[in-house]
Protein backbone atom coordinates (compact mmCIF):
# COMPACT_ATOMS: atom_id res chain seq x y z
CA UNK A 1 0.00 0.00 0.00
CA UNK A 2 1.60 3.08 -0.58
CA UNK A 3 1.56 5.80 1.72
CA UNK A 4 -0.27 8.44 1.80
CA UNK A 5 0.83 11.71 2.49
CA UNK A 6 -1.26 14.10 0.05
CA UNK A 7 -4.48 13.11 -2.04
CA UNK A 8 -3.31 16.16 -4.22
CA UNK A 9 -0.04 14.70 -5.30
CA UNK A 10 -2.43 11.79 -6.36
CA UNK A 11 -3.12 11.36 -10.37
CA UNK A 12 -5.57 8.18 -9.76
CA UNK A 13 -9.32 8.71 -9.36
CA UNK A 14 -10.51 7.13 -6.23
CA UNK A 15 -12.25 4.50 -7.96
CA UNK A 16 -8.64 2.88 -8.11
CA UNK A 17 -7.98 2.62 -4.67
CA UNK A 18 -8.26 -0.39 -2.38
CA UNK A 19 -9.90 -0.61 0.68
CA UNK A 20 -7.35 0.08 2.83
CA UNK A 21 -5.12 2.65 0.66
CA UNK A 22 -8.91 4.51 0.95
CA UNK A 23 -9.10 4.64 4.53
CA UNK A 24 -5.22 5.71 4.78
CA UNK A 25 -6.21 8.90 2.47
CA UNK A 26 -8.87 9.39 4.58
CA UNK A 27 -7.39 9.14 8.12
CA UNK A 28 -4.40 11.49 6.66
CA UNK A 29 -7.40 14.07 6.01
CA UNK A 30 -8.35 13.49 9.86
CA UNK A 31 -11.19 11.23 9.41
CA UNK A 32 -12.68 8.07 11.10
CA UNK A 33 -11.96 4.72 9.87
CA UNK A 34 -15.40 4.18 9.19
CA UNK A 35 -15.60 7.23 6.22
CA UNK A 36 -14.14 5.10 3.88
CA UNK A 37 -16.46 2.14 4.06
CA UNK A 38 -19.26 5.15 3.39
CA UNK A 39 -16.90 6.38 0.72
CA UNK A 40 -16.85 3.32 -1.09
CA UNK A 41 -20.66 2.10 -0.37
CA UNK A 42 -21.64 5.77 -1.93
CA UNK A 43 -19.24 4.88 -5.16
CA UNK A 44 -20.15 1.19 -6.00
CA UNK A 45 -23.33 0.27 -3.96
CA UNK A 46 -24.52 3.84 -4.29
CA UNK A 47 -22.84 4.90 -7.82
CA UNK A 48 -22.40 7.75 -6.91
CA UNK A 49 -21.20 10.18 -9.94
CA UNK A 50 -20.56 13.65 -7.17
CA UNK A 51 -19.23 13.79 -4.24
CA UNK A 52 -22.08 16.21 -3.41
CA UNK A 53 -24.74 13.06 -3.37
CA UNK A 54 -22.77 11.45 -0.46
CA UNK A 55 -25.03 12.78 1.74
CA UNK A 56 -23.71 10.98 4.65
CA UNK A 57 -20.56 12.39 4.87
CA UNK A 58 -19.84 16.06 6.42
CA UNK A 59 -20.79 19.01 3.88
CA UNK A 60 -16.83 19.97 5.11
CA UNK A 61 -15.41 16.96 3.90
CA UNK A 62 -17.07 16.08 0.50
CA UNK A 63 -16.38 20.07 -0.44
CA UNK A 64 -12.85 19.14 0.23
CA UNK A 65 -13.23 15.97 -1.47
CA UNK A 66 -14.52 17.78 -4.50
CA UNK A 67 -11.54 20.07 -4.70
CA UNK A 68 -8.63 17.77 -4.13
CA UNK A 69 -9.83 14.58 -5.46
CA UNK A 70 -10.96 12.97 -8.28
CA UNK A 71 -14.32 10.61 -8.14
CA UNK A 72 -13.77 9.10 -11.77
CA UNK A 73 -11.47 9.82 -14.49
CA UNK A 74 -13.66 9.24 -17.86
CA UNK A 75 -15.20 11.45 -20.20
CA UNK A 76 -18.26 10.06 -22.40
CA UNK A 77 -17.44 10.96 -25.37
CA UNK A 78 -19.75 9.07 -27.92
CA UNK A 79 -22.35 6.30 -27.63
CA UNK A 80 -23.80 3.98 -30.07
CA UNK A 81 -26.60 1.40 -29.91
CA UNK A 82 -26.63 -1.64 -32.17
CA UNK A 83 -29.48 -3.14 -33.33
CA UNK A 84 -28.97 -5.84 -31.29
CA UNK A 85 -28.92 -3.86 -28.09
CA UNK A 86 -25.08 -3.62 -27.52
CA UNK A 87 -23.94 -0.34 -26.69
CA UNK A 88 -20.64 0.90 -27.60
CA UNK A 89 -19.22 3.57 -25.74
CA UNK A 90 -16.27 5.92 -26.17
CA UNK A 91 -14.07 7.35 -23.25
CA UNK A 92 -11.71 10.02 -23.20
CA UNK A 93 -9.10 9.60 -20.67
CA UNK A 94 -6.98 12.35 -18.58
CA UNK A 95 -4.27 13.53 -21.53
CA UNK A 96 -6.42 12.62 -24.60
CA UNK A 97 -6.33 9.43 -25.18
CA UNK A 98 -9.72 7.40 -25.94
CA UNK A 99 -10.68 3.75 -24.94
CA UNK A 100 -13.80 1.75 -26.01
CA UNK A 101 -16.03 -0.62 -24.43
CA UNK A 102 -19.30 -2.37 -24.84
CA UNK A 103 -22.17 -3.60 -22.80
CA UNK A 104 -23.85 -6.32 -24.28
CA UNK A 105 -27.28 -7.89 -23.33
CA UNK A 106 -28.75 -11.21 -23.14
CA UNK A 107 -31.92 -13.09 -21.91
CA UNK A 108 -31.90 -15.66 -19.15
CA UNK A 109 -33.94 -18.55 -19.62
CA UNK A 110 -36.04 -17.28 -16.91
CA UNK A 111 -36.67 -14.05 -19.54
CA UNK A 112 -34.82 -11.37 -17.14
CA UNK A 113 -32.11 -9.86 -19.21
CA UNK A 114 -28.54 -10.06 -17.80
CA UNK A 115 -25.58 -7.91 -19.10
CA UNK A 116 -21.44 -7.97 -20.01
CA UNK A 117 -19.43 -5.64 -20.24
CA UNK A 118 -16.71 -5.42 -22.69
CA UNK A 119 -13.74 -3.47 -20.65
CA UNK A 120 -10.18 -1.95 -21.87
CA UNK A 121 -7.31 -2.72 -20.36
CA UNK A 122 -4.49 -0.45 -22.12
CA UNK A 123 -5.03 1.98 -25.38
CA UNK A 124 -4.03 0.40 -28.04
CA UNK A 125 -2.00 -2.81 -28.13
CA UNK A 126 1.56 -3.67 -28.57
CA UNK A 127 0.51 -7.23 -29.75
CA UNK A 128 0.09 -6.16 -33.27
CA UNK A 129 -2.46 -8.64 -34.50
CA UNK A 130 -3.07 -8.25 -37.98
CA UNK A 131 -6.77 -8.79 -37.78
CA UNK A 132 -7.56 -6.47 -35.27
CA UNK A 133 -8.27 -2.73 -35.56
CA UNK A 134 -6.33 -1.76 -31.90
CA UNK A 135 -3.06 -4.12 -32.80
CA UNK A 136 -3.15 -1.51 -35.87
CA UNK A 137 -2.98 1.43 -33.80
CA UNK A 138 0.04 0.40 -32.08
CA UNK A 139 0.78 1.03 -28.28
CA UNK A 140 -0.30 4.35 -26.14
CA UNK A 141 0.03 3.20 -22.79
CA UNK A 142 -1.46 1.52 -19.74
CA UNK A 143 -4.90 2.05 -17.90
CA UNK A 144 -4.90 2.88 -14.60
CA UNK A 145 -7.18 0.88 -12.23
CA UNK A 146 -9.84 3.63 -11.76
CA UNK A 147 -9.85 4.08 -15.19
CA UNK A 148 -10.96 0.30 -15.62
CA UNK A 149 -12.83 0.19 -12.58
CA UNK A 150 -14.83 3.47 -13.93
CA UNK A 151 -15.82 1.85 -17.49
CA UNK A 152 -17.84 -1.20 -15.12
CA UNK A 153 -18.93 2.00 -13.11
CA UNK A 154 -20.18 4.02 -16.27
CA UNK A 155 -22.00 0.61 -17.84
CA UNK A 156 -23.66 0.21 -14.33
CA UNK A 157 -25.24 3.93 -13.73
CA UNK A 158 -26.24 3.55 -17.44
CA UNK A 159 -28.27 0.37 -16.48
CA UNK A 160 -29.44 1.96 -13.34
CA UNK A 161 -30.87 4.72 -15.22
CA UNK A 162 -32.96 2.20 -17.71
CA UNK A 163 -33.47 -0.35 -15.22
CA UNK A 164 -34.32 1.41 -12.04
CA UNK A 165 -32.69 -1.53 -10.08
CA UNK A 166 -32.15 -0.87 -6.86
CA UNK A 167 -28.74 0.62 -6.49
CA UNK A 168 -27.74 0.08 -3.08
CA UNK A 169 -27.97 -3.55 -4.00
CA UNK A 170 -25.18 -5.28 -5.98
CA UNK A 171 -26.42 -8.80 -5.53
CA UNK A 172 -29.47 -9.46 -8.33
CA UNK A 173 -27.84 -6.13 -10.13
CA UNK A 174 -28.39 -7.15 -14.14
CA UNK A 175 -24.97 -6.19 -14.92
CA UNK A 176 -23.25 -9.45 -13.78
CA UNK A 177 -20.31 -10.53 -16.05
CA UNK A 178 -17.14 -8.80 -16.90
CA UNK A 179 -14.38 -9.82 -19.72
CA UNK A 180 -11.06 -8.04 -20.35
CA UNK A 181 -11.69 -8.21 -23.84
CA UNK A 182 -11.64 -4.98 -24.90
CA UNK A 183 -8.43 -2.68 -26.42
CA UNK A 184 -5.28 -3.95 -25.08
CA UNK A 185 -3.61 -7.04 -23.78
CA UNK A 186 -4.72 -7.33 -20.17
CA UNK A 187 -2.17 -9.56 -19.04
CA UNK A 188 0.26 -7.14 -20.23
CA UNK A 189 -1.02 -4.62 -17.41
CA UNK A 190 -1.09 -7.12 -14.91
CA UNK A 191 -0.71 -5.01 -11.98
CA UNK A 192 -3.51 -2.31 -12.32
CA UNK A 193 -5.92 -4.84 -14.29
CA UNK A 194 -5.65 -7.60 -10.99
CA UNK A 195 -6.09 -4.52 -8.81
CA UNK A 196 -9.61 -4.07 -10.46
CA UNK A 197 -10.50 -7.58 -10.41
CA UNK A 198 -10.05 -7.23 -6.79
CA UNK A 199 -12.00 -3.92 -6.34
CA UNK A 200 -14.85 -5.30 -8.52
CA UNK A 201 -15.06 -9.12 -6.79
CA UNK A 202 -14.62 -6.99 -2.86
CA UNK A 203 -17.98 -6.92 -1.15
CA UNK A 204 -17.01 -3.50 -0.22
CA UNK A 205 -17.10 -3.12 -3.48
CA UNK A 206 -18.34 -3.63 -6.64
CA UNK A 207 -19.42 -7.36 -5.08
CA UNK A 208 -19.28 -9.42 -8.56
CA UNK A 209 -17.95 -12.89 -8.08
CA UNK A 210 -15.02 -14.19 -9.47
CA UNK A 211 -16.29 -16.57 -11.55
CA UNK A 212 -18.24 -13.51 -13.49
CA UNK A 213 -14.68 -12.01 -14.44
CA UNK A 214 -12.69 -13.45 -17.79
CA UNK A 215 -9.66 -12.69 -18.46
CA UNK A 216 -8.77 -12.52 -22.27
CA UNK A 217 -4.75 -12.78 -23.34
CA UNK A 218 -3.50 -13.26 -26.50
CA UNK A 219 -0.78 -15.99 -24.17
CA UNK A 220 1.47 -14.57 -21.93
CA UNK A 221 3.22 -17.68 -20.59
CA UNK A 222 4.42 -16.68 -17.50
CA UNK A 223 1.51 -14.29 -16.91
CA UNK A 224 -0.54 -16.85 -17.19
CA UNK A 225 1.25 -18.88 -14.42
CA UNK A 226 0.92 -16.18 -11.89
CA UNK A 227 -2.36 -16.16 -12.74
CA UNK A 228 -3.26 -19.85 -11.84
CA UNK A 229 -1.34 -19.11 -8.26
CA UNK A 230 -3.86 -16.16 -6.98
CA UNK A 231 -6.43 -16.58 -4.81
CA UNK A 232 -9.47 -15.42 -6.44
CA UNK A 233 -10.00 -17.59 -9.26
CA UNK A 234 -10.80 -15.71 -12.33
CA UNK A 235 -12.14 -17.33 -15.71
CA UNK A 236 -8.80 -17.57 -18.24
CA UNK A 237 -9.48 -17.20 -22.07
CA UNK A 238 -6.84 -17.60 -24.55
CA UNK A 239 -6.85 -16.23 -28.37
CA UNK A 240 -6.02 -19.24 -29.84
CA UNK A 241 -6.84 -18.65 -33.52
CA UNK A 242 -4.28 -21.25 -34.95
CA UNK A 243 -3.36 -24.91 -33.71
CA UNK A 244 0.11 -24.88 -35.44
CA UNK A 245 3.17 -22.20 -35.21
CA UNK A 246 3.69 -20.86 -38.54
CA UNK A 247 0.16 -19.99 -38.24
CA UNK A 248 0.18 -18.17 -35.07
CA UNK A 249 3.21 -16.77 -35.49
CA UNK A 250 1.47 -14.70 -38.15
CA UNK A 251 -1.95 -14.14 -36.61
CA UNK A 252 -0.73 -13.61 -32.66
CA UNK A 253 2.70 -12.40 -33.01
CA UNK A 254 2.86 -13.03 -29.45
CA UNK A 255 3.68 -16.92 -30.52
CA UNK A 256 6.99 -15.96 -31.50
CA UNK A 257 7.99 -15.78 -27.99
CA UNK A 258 5.60 -18.21 -26.26
CA UNK A 259 4.91 -20.40 -28.86
CA UNK A 260 2.63 -23.46 -28.32
CA UNK A 261 4.48 -25.89 -27.31
CA UNK A 262 4.84 -23.10 -23.63
CA UNK A 263 0.98 -22.27 -24.09
CA UNK A 264 -0.90 -25.17 -24.16
CA UNK A 265 0.97 -26.80 -21.12
CA UNK A 266 0.68 -23.47 -19.50
CA UNK A 267 -3.18 -23.54 -19.66
CA UNK A 268 -3.46 -26.92 -18.94
CA UNK A 269 -1.02 -26.40 -15.93
CA UNK A 270 -3.89 -23.47 -15.37
CA UNK A 271 -6.94 -25.76 -15.27
CA UNK A 272 -5.44 -28.38 -12.81
CA UNK A 273 -4.15 -25.46 -10.18
CA UNK A 274 -7.64 -23.64 -10.40
CA UNK A 275 -9.68 -26.10 -11.11
CA UNK A 276 -11.12 -24.08 -13.43
CA UNK A 277 -12.02 -24.71 -17.22
CA UNK A 278 -9.95 -22.48 -19.55
CA UNK A 279 -11.97 -21.34 -22.56
CA UNK A 280 -10.34 -21.29 -25.95
CA UNK A 281 -10.86 -18.35 -28.64
CA UNK A 282 -10.98 -19.47 -32.45
CA UNK A 283 -12.15 -16.31 -34.97
CA UNK A 284 -12.41 -17.89 -37.65
CA UNK A 285 -11.07 -16.26 -41.05
CA UNK A 286 -11.75 -17.93 -44.61
CA UNK A 287 -9.19 -19.67 -46.30
CA UNK A 288 -6.77 -18.78 -43.19
CA UNK A 289 -7.52 -21.00 -40.26
CA UNK A 290 -11.37 -22.75 -41.13
CA UNK A 291 -10.05 -26.15 -42.85
CA UNK A 292 -11.42 -29.04 -41.71
CA UNK A 293 -7.80 -30.17 -41.55
CA UNK A 294 -7.17 -27.52 -39.12
CA UNK A 295 -10.47 -28.60 -37.26
CA UNK A 296 -8.48 -31.89 -36.50
CA UNK A 297 -5.21 -30.15 -36.02
CA UNK A 298 -6.94 -28.13 -33.72
CA UNK A 299 -8.95 -31.22 -31.48
CA UNK A 300 -5.27 -32.48 -31.44
CA UNK A 301 -3.64 -29.72 -29.37
CA UNK A 302 -6.18 -29.86 -26.86
CA UNK A 303 -6.47 -33.87 -26.59
CA UNK A 304 -7.44 -34.70 -22.83
CA UNK A 305 -7.86 -30.74 -21.87
CA UNK A 306 -10.90 -29.85 -19.84
CA UNK A 307 -12.08 -26.43 -21.93
CA UNK A 308 -14.40 -24.90 -24.12
CA UNK A 309 -14.02 -23.76 -27.47
CA UNK A 310 -15.54 -20.58 -28.80
CA UNK A 311 -15.43 -20.51 -32.16
CA UNK A 312 -15.91 -16.54 -33.74
CA UNK A 313 -16.51 -15.78 -37.11
CA UNK A 314 -14.35 -12.65 -38.12
CA UNK A 315 -15.15 -9.30 -37.65
CA UNK A 316 -14.11 -7.57 -41.46
CA UNK A 317 -12.00 -4.77 -40.52
CA UNK A 318 -10.19 -2.54 -42.56
CA UNK A 319 -7.97 -5.53 -44.04
CA UNK A 320 -9.54 -7.78 -46.65
CA UNK A 321 -7.48 -10.56 -46.26
CA UNK A 322 -9.29 -11.08 -43.06
CA UNK A 323 -13.19 -12.16 -43.63
CA UNK A 324 -15.53 -14.01 -41.87
CA UNK A 325 -15.94 -17.70 -43.41
CA UNK A 326 -19.33 -18.66 -45.17
CA UNK A 327 -21.85 -19.94 -42.58
CA UNK A 328 -21.71 -24.08 -44.12
CA UNK A 329 -17.88 -23.80 -43.14
CA UNK A 330 -18.20 -22.39 -39.51
CA UNK A 331 -20.85 -25.10 -38.99
CA UNK A 332 -18.51 -27.96 -40.03
CA UNK A 333 -15.33 -26.96 -38.52
CA UNK A 334 -17.58 -27.09 -35.58
CA UNK A 335 -19.00 -30.30 -36.17
CA UNK A 336 -15.52 -31.67 -36.36
CA UNK A 337 -14.59 -30.46 -33.17
CA UNK A 338 -17.75 -31.81 -31.67
CA UNK A 339 -16.88 -35.02 -33.62
CA UNK A 340 -13.79 -35.40 -32.38
CA UNK A 341 -14.60 -34.56 -28.71
CA UNK A 342 -14.01 -30.93 -28.07
CA UNK A 343 -16.87 -28.97 -26.52
CA UNK A 344 -17.35 -25.59 -28.76
CA UNK A 345 -20.00 -23.32 -29.78
CA UNK A 346 -20.25 -20.71 -32.47
CA UNK A 347 -20.57 -17.63 -30.91
CA UNK A 348 -22.80 -14.82 -32.05
CA UNK A 349 -20.89 -11.68 -33.43
CA UNK A 350 -21.93 -8.88 -31.35
CA UNK A 351 -22.49 -4.88 -32.25
CA UNK A 352 -21.69 -5.44 -36.04
CA UNK A 353 -23.69 -2.86 -37.14
CA UNK A 354 -21.83 -0.33 -34.66
CA UNK A 355 -18.30 -1.52 -35.29
CA UNK A 356 -18.14 -3.51 -32.30
CA UNK A 357 -14.65 -5.22 -33.48
CA UNK A 358 -11.87 -4.29 -30.54
CA UNK A 359 -10.89 -0.95 -31.64
CA UNK A 360 -13.13 -0.46 -33.76
CA UNK A 361 -15.49 2.48 -32.50
CA UNK A 362 -12.15 4.19 -31.58
CA UNK A 363 -10.80 4.24 -34.90
CA UNK A 364 -14.07 6.01 -36.33
CA UNK A 365 -13.77 8.88 -34.27
CA UNK A 366 -11.75 11.89 -36.42
CA UNK A 367 -8.63 12.73 -34.66
CA UNK A 368 -10.03 16.42 -33.48
CA UNK A 369 -13.03 14.92 -31.84
CA UNK A 370 -10.12 12.97 -29.76
CA UNK A 371 -9.28 15.62 -27.51
CA UNK A 372 -12.73 17.48 -27.29
CA UNK A 373 -15.16 17.09 -24.74
CA UNK A 374 -18.08 15.63 -25.93
CA UNK A 375 -21.89 14.37 -24.25
CA UNK A 376 -23.30 12.04 -26.26
CA UNK A 377 -26.90 11.27 -25.12
CA UNK A 378 -26.70 8.05 -23.15
CA UNK A 379 -28.84 4.88 -23.75
CA UNK A 380 -32.06 5.05 -22.94
CA UNK A 381 -32.61 8.81 -21.86
N1 LIG B 1 -5.66 -8.87 -26.14
C1 LIG B 1 -6.56 -9.81 -25.63
C2 LIG B 1 -7.94 -9.25 -25.27
C3 LIG B 1 -8.50 -8.21 -26.20
S1 LIG B 1 -8.90 -8.77 -27.83
C4 LIG B 1 -6.70 -10.99 -26.59
O1 LIG B 1 -6.22 -10.89 -27.71
O2 LIG B 1 -7.27 -11.99 -26.18
C5 LIG B 1 -10.38 -9.70 -27.51
C6 LIG B 1 -10.72 -10.71 -28.56
O3 LIG B 1 -11.14 -10.05 -29.77
C7 LIG B 1 -9.57 -11.62 -28.93
O4 LIG B 1 -9.97 -12.98 -28.91
C8 LIG B 1 -9.24 -11.16 -30.32
O5 LIG B 1 -8.58 -12.15 -31.06
C9 LIG B 1 -10.60 -10.79 -30.85
N2 LIG B 1 -10.59 -9.98 -32.07
C10 LIG B 1 -9.79 -8.96 -32.40
N3 LIG B 1 -10.06 -8.51 -33.64
C11 LIG B 1 -11.05 -9.27 -34.12
C12 LIG B 1 -11.77 -9.32 -35.36
N4 LIG B 1 -11.49 -8.48 -36.36
N5 LIG B 1 -12.74 -10.25 -35.48
C13 LIG B 1 -13.03 -11.10 -34.50
N6 LIG B 1 -12.40 -11.11 -33.30
C14 LIG B 1 -11.41 -10.22 -33.12
FE1 LIG C 1 -3.81 -6.95 -28.90
FE2 LIG C 1 -5.75 -8.76 -28.48
FE3 LIG C 1 -5.86 -7.07 -30.58
FE4 LIG C 1 -4.04 -9.02 -30.57
S1 LIG C 1 -6.28 -9.26 -30.59
S2 LIG C 1 -3.67 -6.86 -31.12
S3 LIG C 1 -3.52 -9.09 -28.42
S4 LIG C 1 -5.97 -6.50 -28.45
Amino acid sequence: MPIVKSISAIPESLTGFSEDELEGLLRVMGEPGYRARQVRQWIYHGLAESFNEMSDLPLALRERLAKEARLHSLTNMREVTGKDSTVKTAFRLAGGNVVEASLMSYRRDSGAPRYTACISTQVGCAIGCPFCATGQQGFERNLTTGEIVDQVLHFARCLRKVTGENERSPTGRSLSNIVFMGMGEPLANYDAVWKAIEILNSPGGFGLGARNLTISTAGLVPQIKRLAGEKLQVGLAVSLHASENRLRNRLVPINRKYPLEELIPACREYSRVSGRRPSFEYVLFRGINDSLAQARSLAELLRGMTCHVNLIPANATGDASFRPPPRESIVAFALELKRLGINATVRQARGQDIDAGCGQLRRRIPAGEKTRHRQDKMMGE
